[in-house]
């Protein structure tokens, strides 16, 4: 069922703008920045506010529920830690970001856009966590 690695991939880069991020990955949650002045949500994340130019934000949690927005199908070069090709998508997430990652387990010819898609967490052997898209589990 699982069709994507555990291992292998290019590694996240980590920095003060990030770093809150992939810490809420290990932790099983999907974090934005939300600006401490207008109360914009913005990612990726980055230094300052987009609309107002603060520098002063917090974190929200998001809900990792959202719509397919558009996807394309990577055959080669594969990426990093990658044996097959890729299915990379935009969700647009409930709160009105687009999140970009891999769709697992869903055959790209099926694919329909604006279907529910949701973001799950896969732990990498390297110690960080995936953040990765799936179609909703039935009864959640
Ligand atoms: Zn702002």
């Amino acid at each position: 069922m699982l069709d994507t690695p555990t291992k292998g991939r290019s590694q996240p880069a980590v920095n003060q703008d990030t770093e809150f991020f992939w810490k809420g990955t290990r932790e099983r949650r999907l974090l934005a920045q939300c600006c401490a002045k207008c109360g914009a949500l913005r990612n990726p994340p980055g230094p300052a506010c987009p609309h107002c130019h603060s520098l002063d934000w917090h974190t929200t949690e998001l809900s990792g529920r959202g719509t397919l927005y558009t996807w394309t199908v990577v055959h080669a070069p594969l990426p990093m830690g990658f044996d097959d090709p890729v299915v990379v998508a935009v969700v647009e997430l409930e709160e009105g970001l687009r999140f970009v990652s891999d769709i697992v387990g869903a055959d790209p010819a099926t694919l329909t856009i604006g279907e529910p898609f949701e973001v799950f967490y896969l732990d990498q052997e390297e110690g960080w966590t995936a953040p990765l898209l799936r179609r909703p589990s039935v009864g959640s």
